[in-house]
């Protein structure tokens, strides 16, 4: 660990300020000053690794700054060790006093070293004396024995820094950490065996391959090893060379043998064999052994500088062990044991790192100033005596919190989940009228264009509605209800538009806006937004929901989603938001009749499709998932769309909808089928969220086996929406065993939060939510799934946060630069 300064002032600083009564670092003084005084004696030693200077710095010209410090770095190291005789009061003045002179000879030693581990002879800027001191975020040119040529193949694996490399960890382990004799060696075993060569010879097979053979005995017996293509290796397989080797026994003519095993001079310290051998992702011009060993030397000079952001005392509470062991027990075990702690202990501080920053985000936010609304009661009851529908008591529920919410004088962050269906839309339009009333905007996004356009649609027809049905009962709120102006933000605006339909935002002539997150985000500044709602978005996270407030002055914000997600997932991705749920459907929701046919029957499903369409109803039809790019996808669709056109449905109308279509297409072809006008829709998996045409009453799903869970569910979401009993049937030519659960699971339940877990522990939360899109950072250990952990980590967040929820304290200090540090590349959260 490197020796941070300005910490350890600031610590003592603190410490006299407090009367020295030993009570501003828990755990006392005493075991700070304690590795304070190791580490300053390792970097005063030798900055780079905490081993005495290697011989290269002694025969350096005099001149050299390294040299010139012998003295007062022996001096202040006895100094040191003075002090730590010494009580605490005492040892902190006179430490202090001692800091500077030693401060600036390790920075001086610093500067000679960097110089001197210079690797080619450009001539490179020398280091100022007062600059910085080594620190793990240094380029990873820093590590002995890297080179350029090198720092750029490792940035394939994205390292640049030292810290990148001391976290690019194997991705598997080879266990040759079974010690065995030759002679208690059986064919086909994983094993390690220490022995001395005999002899080692190069040889021609008859392909004209050249062949390395050694033989090694160990007492016990003798055993030959062969190499291909590797004649340098006699040169190092000397007679009488005790080397350590690790393989699989193989047989060749009747006797045991190796066949290219893994070998390595007997030093005691072992790095490719006897051992559980670490395995780390390859990449172009870097060998696994080359690695491996660039990676055992990284780790000894390096890893002992990490700053552990686990303050002491939360370790011991939580039995963790410290970053540094760590950090090299997850490269080179001892035995699993260690890398099951190893792994635990670094899964548990990215949990916390995680729930830190969303505790903090929330934090922050329940410290902004919000913009209280004004909720009148009465009118609001009028408004919704004028719907066509009684809300449900859930949808009720939702919005007593909603209002309860924006009534508070700092903003509103709440999640609204609902299954498909339940009817979010109604409370997010109450929602933004309570915001119309108070003389603010309010903006309501959409993951896509096609749902934006029916949200649109929905808001002004409901909204009509309601002012009529106002009206004939003589309410005065009839007024500015109809008054109420609702805007979209499209695609296919010419740029003349856009720029009309911006000056009426900004200048507030437009109340409510709807559109696209990516539209609203670039185009829109708002007069004055009070209310922001983000719609079907489970994959908005925590880093998008906090750029989303700095739009307007701290708009209240409300995120709905109508994937129901377990509990403990909720609390880390959702943590800085409250919940509401809405549990309930709305009455007389017919059950959706879910069948999964076998591909023979893809026959009866067209004419079962046929049929319903006769009978006045209409259809999706879902085009498989093409992951490689949407183009592709594009193309598959309107390949298919002919196909069924032509051969399968000459008599019908389809229509057909993919991401790559001009918006203005997308639209008209929505339209069409809304009306009525075409019976079939055939479309890419686009049409996933939200759609609501209700006279729709078949969803038939192709490639089904390939969706998740969640998203299939969605998909049988767009039918059963009227009055009509509606089918899903899906489609799978030749499903894998996985795939053919899901389909199982899907065909029999509805029961979203159901499905929603299930489909955490069928695909894992790298599926389920992707990190990238959760708009969590990197997760290199923690898997979301780990909910043990997770737990464990969520509670002692919220303990120090209690305790100290600006992380000041001075044992916090460096677990507040980490929680910057992971979160500071998906977005300044603060
Ligand atoms: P989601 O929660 O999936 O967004 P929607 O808001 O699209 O659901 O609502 C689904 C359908 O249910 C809409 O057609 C809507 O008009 C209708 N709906 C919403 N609330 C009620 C209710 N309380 N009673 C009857 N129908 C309702
Ligand atoms: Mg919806």
């Amino acid at each position: 660990m490197g020796v941070d300064f300005d910490k350890l002032a600031r610590i003592l600083i603190a410490e006299r300020e407090d009367g020295c009564r030993d009570r501003i670092v828990i755990g006392g003084l005493d075991r700070l000053l304690d590795t304070w005084l190791r580490d300053a004696q390792s970097s005063v030693l030798d900055p780079r690794s905490g081993r005495p200077p290697r011989p290269a710095e002694a025969v350096r010209p005099a001149s050299s700054a390294g040299q010139a410090q012998t003295t007062p770095k022996s001096e202040i190291l006895e100094q040191l060790q003075g002090y730590a005789q010494k009580p605490v009061t005492e040892r902190v003045t006179a430490i202090a006093a001692t800091m500077r002179a030693l401060q600036s000879v390790r920075q001086d030693h610093v500067g000679a070293d960097d110089a001197q581990a210079r690797s080619d002879d450009r001539p490179r800027e020398r280091r100022r004396p007062e600059g910085p001191a080594p620190s793990v975020r240094s380029p990873v040119t820093a590590v002995r024995g890297i080179n350029t040529a090198q720092a750029r193949k490792l940035e394939a694996l994205g390292v640049r820094t030292v810290e990148d490399l001391l976290y690019l960890f194997p991705h598997r382990y080879d266990d040759f950490s079974h010690l065995k004799t030759i002679q208690e060696l059986h064919y086909g075993e994983e094993v390690t065996i220490i022995g001395v060569v005999q002899e080692a010879q190069n040889l021609q097979t008859r392909r004209g391959k050249e062949l390395t053979k050694a033989v090694l005995a160990d007492g016990t017996g003798s055993i030959e090893a062969t190499w291909f293509n590797q004649p340098y290796l006699v040169r190092q397989l000397t007679r009488g060379h005790r080397v350590v080797l690790s393989g699989r026994v193989d047989q060749y003519l009747g006797r045991l043998t190796f066949q290219s095993p893994q070998w390595e001079s007997w030093t005691g310290d072992l790095v490719h064999t006897g051992r559980l051998v670490p395995v780390y992702p390859l990449t172009e011009g870097l060998t696994a052994r080359s690695l491996r060993s660039l990676m055992k030397g990284a780790i000894e000079e390096w890893a002992p500088r990490l700053t552990d952001a686990l303050p002491t005392s939360l370790r011991q509470s939580q039995n963790l062990e410290d970053v540094v062991t760590a950090i090299r027990q997850m490269h080179f075990p001892n035995d699993t044991d260690s890398l099951g702690r190893a792994r635990h202990r670094l899964c548990f501080e990215e949990f916390l790192l995680i729930q830190l920053g969303v505790l903090r985000q929330r934090f922050h936010w329940r410290q902004e100033v919000g913009r209280p609304l004004a909720v009148d009661a009465a009118i609001l009851d009028t408004i919704i005596s004028a719907l066509p529908f009684t809300l449900t008591a859930a949808q009720q529920r939702a919005l007593r919190d909603i209002t309860d919410d924006l009534r508070r004088s700092y903003p509103m962050s709440r999640l609204l989940q609902g299954d498909v269906g339940s009817g979010k839309t109604i409370v997010a339009l109450l929602a933004m009228l309570i915001a119309v009333a108070n003389g603010m905007q309010a903006v309501m996004m959409a993951p896509t264009e096609v749902l934006a356009e029916q949200h649109y649609r929905t808001l002004t027809t409901t909204l009509q509605g309601i002012t009529e049905r106002l009206r004939a009962a003589g309410a005065a709120a009839a007024d500015w209800v109809g008054r109420t102006q609702v805007g979209l933000l499209r695609g296919s605006l010419t740029l003349a538009e856009k720029e009309e339909r911006r000056r009426q935002i900004a200048t507030g002539q437009v109340n409510i806006v709807v559109g696209t997150h990516a539209l609203i985000q670039e185009t829109a500044v708002f007069q004055d937004l009070g209310l922001a709602i983000v719609d079907e978005q489970h994959r908005f996270g925590v880093a998008q929901r906090a750029v989303l407030r700095q739009k307007g002055h701290h708009p209240h914000i409300l995120v709905m989603s109508a994937t129901p997600i377990p509990r403990t997932l909720a609390l880390t991705l959702y943590g800085d938001l409250d919940l509401s749920i809405i549990d309930e459907l709305p009455p007389h929701r017919q059950k959706i009749i879910t069948k999964w046919l076998a591909p023979a029957e893809r026959e009866r499903a067209y004419a079962f499709v046929r049929a319903q369409v006769e009978g006045g109803r209409q259809a999706f039809i879902i085009c498989p998932l093409i992951e490689e790019s949407d183009k592709i996808e594009a193309k598959a669709a309107v390949s298919e769309y002919a196909r069924l056109q032509d051969q399968v449905f000459p008599e019908l109308r389809l229509g057909l909808l993919h991401g790559r279509m001009k918006s203005a297409d997308k639209e008209e072809v929505m339209a069409s089928f809304r009306e009525g006008e075409s019976h079939v829709l055939v479309s890419t998996p686009v049409v996933e969220v939200g759609i609501d045409v209700p006279n729709a009453t078949v969803m038939l799903v192709e490639g089904a086996d390939r969706f998740g869970l969640a998203q299939l569910h969605q998909f049988r979401g767009r039918v059963g929406r009227g009055e009509h009993q509606s089918y899903c049937l899906l489609l799978a030519e030749s499903p894998s065993f996985e795939g053919e659960q899901r389909l199982r699971v899907i065909e029999t339940t509805d029961d979203g939060f159901l499905l929603a877990e299930e489909d955490l522990r069928m695909r894992g939360p790298g599926e389920f939510f992707g990190t990238r899109q959760s708009g969590l950072p990197d997760l290199k250990v923690a898997q979301i799934g780990d909910t043990r952990v997770l737990e464990q980590a969520r509670r002692a967040a919220q303990d120090l946060f209690d305790g100290d929820p600006a992380l000041a304290q001075p044992e916090h200090v460096a677990l507040a630069a980490r929680v910057q540090q992971f979160w500071g590349s998906a977005t300044d959260l603060s």
